[in-house]
């Protein structure tokens, strides 16, 4: 869901996700736990480096 190697870490996601299903790991990319995630599509519509893609 998060491609690591777009993820610039600017924690835009993990900000404006209403459910918290955001977080950074301990490399400063952003994680889904997709237990949370309700697909609202927030995420994927913030990011600024299209690092993310709630289809797959
Ligand atoms: S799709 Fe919505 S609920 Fe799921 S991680 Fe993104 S912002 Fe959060
Ligand atoms: S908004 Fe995009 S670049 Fe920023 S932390 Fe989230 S996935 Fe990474």
């Amino acid at each position: 869901m998060v491609d690591k190697n777009k993820c610039i870490g600017c924690g835009t996601c993990v900000a404006i996700c209403p459910v918290g299903a955001i977080s950074l790991d301990g490399e400063g990319k952003a994680v889904i736990d997709r237990a949370k995630c309700i697909r609202c599509g927030a995420c994927q519509s913030s990011c600024p480096v299209e690092a993310i893609d709630i289809t797959k």
